[in-house]
């Protein structure tokens, strides 16, 4: 039974957790459903921009906060009754933007510098047509409109030695930016991580709803989903189709799914919600 007193957060991660190969969900549809019969927030939290997270929680659907670039921006849809607990006034296309980190006009500014005073031969999604992001992403046109539309991080190209790159990163280090190495691209991006924006939104919340006991709920399957998993009270593994080990993460609560994907994200909301 759950006591009505009870809220929970649940903080997802996307792509291997709630969404399978194809970008679909099919098998968490019970389990969103009870979610929002219950009026507990999802909270998308992924890797990807504000404007493709926003397209999925819009078609789920939810209207939490959602987390996009790894933690490095946080978007609360105007409506919200958590807009008041927020300091920022940055506003894009209906959300109030909080940065835990640096926003990327911020990097931007940094790291184009640098490569003006110091010769730094690097090449990045703001110097790039379309067509150019493109021919290097394999996106879709329409994907990369998205994909492009960043605020919090940079993927850059680097064209120079591995030695000018160590100079680079400590050139950036005093001004919080850290690079983050992806399969395709070198990333530009804060001090901060998905962890960061579990314990903002979570913050959020307690703030604005001081008398309700919230406790978060984390769901991922890969590596950099560990950390928001140790900030959470309970935590879900998706186990990973891509050969990744299963996350041991290091709460007291943990639920481990036999099915990976949206299957495994059903299994997991119905443990958290009948214990
Ligand atoms: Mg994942």
């Amino acid at each position: 039974m759950i006591s009505d007193r009870k809220k929970q957060i649940f903080v997802t991660d996307l792509d291997g957790t709630l969404l399978d190969d194809n970008y679909r969900w099919d098998p968490a549809i019970p389990s969103l459903k009870r979610i929002r019969e219950l009026g507990f927030p999802l909270v998308l939290n992924s890797s990807k921009t504000l404007p493709e997270i926003q397209a999925i929680a819009a078609a789920l659907p939810t209207d939490a906060p959602l987390i996009a670039e790894n933690g490095g921006l946080i978007a609360i849809p105007e409506g919200s009754p958590l807009v008041a607990a927020c300091d920022s006034g940055d506003t894009v296309a209906g959300y109030r933007i909080l940065f835990p980190g640096i926003s990327r006009e911020k990097i931007l500014q940094v790291a184009h510098d640098l490569r003006d005073s110091r010769g730094y031969a690097f090449e990045g999604f703001a110097d790039w047509p379309i067509e150019t992001i493109i021919a290097h992403t394999g996106l879709s046109h329409g994907q990369a409109l998205h994909s492009r539309q960043r605020l919090a991080t940079e993927p850059i190209h680097w064209n120079d030695s591995e030695e000018k790159l160590a100079g680079f990163s400590a050139a950036l280090a005093p001004h919080h930016i850290r690079l983050l190495r992806g399969g395709r691209f070198i990333h530009l991006m804060g001090l901060c991580d998905k962890a960061d924006g579990l314990r903002t939104v979570a913050d959020l919340y307690r703030t604005v709803f001081p008398n309700s006991p919230w406790s978060t709920i984390a769901l991922g399957d890969g590596a950099n989903d560990l950390e928001m998993l140790n900030a959470a009270d309970a935590a879900a593994v998706i186990p990973n189709t891509h050969g990744g080990a299963l996350l041991k993460p290091a709460v007291r609560r943990v639920f481990t799914a036999s099915l990976p994907g949206p299957a495994g994200w059903h299994e997991a909301i119905t443990h958290f919600l009948t214990t």
